[in-house]
């Protein structure tokens, strides 16, 4: 009796060693995937002189399947000026972890060089047209242009530290123009967006109530007849200007018309559209 309890025993501690070690093992795994499965930038220093950005990026490919081929620096600078702007490099595509070295074109020091660019932030992002998959990664402005400028790894240690297998990069860059419109910070009142959402400033936008009608602010800006509004080779057919003012613009499948007859006399709102063009492609000349 008294061995069998024994062995009872013994079994009942064995089965309980095993489901803890189990639990710690699956812990473990969990840990590791947690800590060391997730998608990984690395900014590099370039080896290249002007506008090169050098990353290396590690991610489970064989879980996460994705051909990536784009690559977009993002600007988010609210209290500072331009308030956003974006450099974009198509690249070959990368189905596995890489490293590379990548001419982002002008933008690129334009967009390091920001006024307030220590209170912004930057967004690495890495994208796959094809499979829709995005990985983005945000950091402060200080942190992004230390690490850019003060790297200690490489493209190529990166590579032989993680034994990679990596193309080349040699697309020519394609560059988002830098705009700074709407989001203006006001002189003198510190951090406050001059937003057309913004009642306080809601009579500097085109979309305000008349002066004299109700909620209209006493300073709003008059507007102005246009003599003639035209758009320029150029369009992305991003619909912004058609967002601002559908009476005037339309936006087709390869480019934007003015439509016929569209009214002219709000020159207001028609400059608001030409401002949020971001290819700046519209055109209007004043009536005199
Ligand atoms: S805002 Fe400019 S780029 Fe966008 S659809 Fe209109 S004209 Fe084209």
């Amino acid at each position: 009796m008294t061995t069998s309890l024994m062995a009872m025993g013994i079994a009942l501690f064995a089965v309980l060693n095993l489901v803890l070690g189990l639990a710690a093992i699956s812990m473990l795994f969990g840990t590791f995937e947690t800590l060391f499965g997730k998608p990984k930038l690395t900014i590099l220093r370039t080896q290249k002189p002007g506008n090169h950005f050098a990353l290396g990026f590690k991610w489970n490919s064989a879980k996460e399947p994705a051909a990536i081929d784009t690559l977009r620096l993002r600007l988010f600078n609210p209290f500072g000026s331009p308030t956003q702007a974006e450099v974009m490099q198509k690249l070959e595509t990368q189905r596995s972890s890489f490293a590379l070295e990548v001419d982002m074109g002008p933008g690129l020091l334009g967009l390091l060089g920001a006024k307030g660019f220590d209170k912004a932030t930057v967004q690495v992002e890495l994208s796959s047209t094809r499979d829709g998959v995005v990985f983005q990664f945000d950091m402060s402005g200080p942190k992004f242009r230390n690490l850019v400028m003060k790297s200690s790894e490489t493209v190529p240690s990166f590579i032989k530290r993680h034994k990679l297998d990596v193309k080349s990069v040699s697309k020519p860059p394609i560059d988002v123009p830098i705009r700074s419109f709407i989001a203006d910070t006001v002189p003198g009142k510190g951090p406050m967006l001059k937003l057309a959402t913004n009642p306080m400033f809601a009579g500097e936008f085109a979309g305000a109530p008349a002066a004299g009608a109700a909620g209209a602010p006493a300073a709003a800006l008059p507007t102005f007849t246009v003599a003639k509004v035209w758009i320029e080779p150029g369009c992305i057919v991003c619909n912004a200007c058609e967002d601002i003012y559908p009476e005037v613009f339309e936006v087709l499948a390869d480019t934007c018309i003015i439509r016929p007859g569209a009214p002219l006399d709000n020159g207001l709102r028609i400059q608001e559209s030409a401002e949020a063009c971001p290819v700046e492609v519209i055109k209007f000349t004043k009536a005199s």
